[in-house]
């Protein structure tokens, strides 16, 4: 896992040093003396992730991650600023620059790649949705990735593994007010909580002694249900291989002791912020997907998902030499209901002979909105003689009660049908305009009715 990293500060000695622990780790340098040229160099897309020095002549780091955060072009680029050890207020500032993560001066080797792993890994997640959403041909892509993490990273519910009550006290005084702090001190309470209880992050204390912290670690990483929870250490100095350990069995971060206050809730705010913007991304990321191939009226499959279905349907039931039938519903005067009741009594209508229809037909026939008040109907594995009998069934359910509307209104409502099967022929254009041609007859021999292509 590695990524193109921009390194940005005014003095060479600082960009040479962090050029060469890097490139150590095999990932890739870039160098930026500026911030001019670095807003550039991200702008240019020629980077994943951007180290920043906050103080610079000219556009300062924090001004320069302002940017980069306004920015549609690059918004999206993890920003970790980097602040002198004397300017503890600074660390603060810096995430309310947006960056999304700081580190301090001297830059400590172990802090600076556990934190640039961990937006490696951030950013490995991003491509894999992008490159998923353009698998999948969807629109928004971009907006969608650019999305920040609208949502405050406050509320979060934190279980905090301490055995020492002067410690686990002074860490549940430090984030109580904005958020919700479960303390444990056994590994079988822990792993109870973790069973019962939905966390936002897990602390562990690596002094804990009656167990060993680490194990609890690689466990909560094992468990299907925490796997993607963030966990944050808080370690001794002489912690310092345990730490490294810890980062990689996949812990997200961890803190010195002595603990700075600001410190901690800044770094557990980092990790909510991150897991609440991952969490947002695979939802949107879902529900547009979704959106592609569902008409959102009925919940039925759309007429594009159809038509990528369609053709491979009958291309398999043509090797495997199978039948298929095809059904295409038209509600009839469907328009009149419109008129008279208006476009809300319409909807109305739509969604309830979706659902009534799905009622009646197979668990392997695929019903889709074709648009307006037409239906289709795919049976695989189906002669159009039995495709006839649950058309029929279709045709005298819809028949069979009205269907309620806004206002408390129950309007009758029938249904016209075209079948056709692929005896003919097995080109998709083909068998829908017989099933077309059919559902025609039906509508001019008088409505209500099911009408078999002619063969
Ligand atoms: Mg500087």
């Amino acid at each position: 896992m590695t990524a193109r990293i921009l390194v940005v500060d005014d003095l060479a000695a600082n960009t040479k040093l962090l050029e060469v622990r890097l490139t150590a780790e095999y990932f890739e340098v870039i160098v930026a003396n500026n911030g001019v040229d670095a807003l550039q160099i991200c702008r240019a897309g020629r980077c994943d992730i951007v180290l920043l020095d906050a103080m610079m002549p000219g556009i300062d780091g924090f001004e320069v991650c302002r940017r980069l955060k306004a920015d549609r072009l690059t918004a999206h680029l993890p920003v970790i600023i980097i602040t002198a050890l004397d300017e503890a207020r600074d660390r603060v500032r810096g995430l309310e620059a947006g960056a999304d993560d700081f580190l301090t001066k001297p830059v400590d080797e172990m802090a600076l790649l556990a934190r640039v792993r961990s937006l490696t890994r951030l950013k490995v997640f991003m491509d894999e949705l992008r490159s998923r959403a353009q698998a999948s041909n969807k629109i928004g892509t971009l907006e969608l990735l650019q999305l920040s993490a609208d949502r405050e990273a406050l509320g979060g519910h934190i279980l905090l593994v301490d055995d020492r009550p002067s410690s686990s006290e002074r860490v549940a005084a430090a984030l109580s007010e904005h958020h919700k702090i479960d303390t444990v001190a056994g590994i079988t309470e822990a792993q109870h909580n973790l069973g019962a209880q939905d966390y936002d992050l897990v602390i562990v204390a690596l002094s804990v002694r009656l167990f060993d912290p680490l194990r609890l670690c690689s466990q909560i990483r094992a468990m299907e249900k925490t796997r993607q929870t963030p966990i944050l250490l808080i370690a001794e100095t002489e912690d310092r291989a345990r730490v490294l350990r810890g980062l990689e069995m996949g812990v997200n971060d961890y803190l010195m002791r002595p603990l700075d206050r600001n410190e901690l809730r800044a770094r557990v705010r980092t990790q909510l912020r991150r897991k609440y913007y991952t969490e947002s991304l695979r939802e949107s990321m879902q529900a547009t997907i979704e959106m592609a191939v569902i008409d959102p009226l009925t919940g039925l499959n759309n007429r594009r998902y159809m038509e990528s279905q369609l053709g491979s349907v009958l291309q398999k039931a043509e090797t495997r030499r199978r039948p298929v039938s095809l059904m295409i519903l038209d509600i009839d005067h469907f328009k009149r209901v419109n008129d008279t009741y208006g476009h809300g009594a319409g909807d109305d209508v739509l969604k309830g002979f979706a659902q009534r229809v799905r009622q009646v037909i197979r668990a392997v026939d695929l019903m889709c909105r074709l648009g307006g008040e037409e239906f289709v109907i795919l049976m695989p594995d189906t002669d159009i003689d039995y495709a006839a009998t649950i058309a029929e069934r279709v045709r005298s359910s819809v028949e069979g009660s009205p269907f309620p509307v806004e206002g408390g209104r129950n309007l009758p409502i029938t249904v016209s049908i075209g079948l056709a099967d692929n005896s003919a022929s097995a080109a998709p254009e083909e068998i829908l305009k017989r099933a077309d041609i059919a559902l025609y007859r039906s509508k001019t021999n008088g409505r209500n009715q099911v009408t078999k292509a002619a063969a």
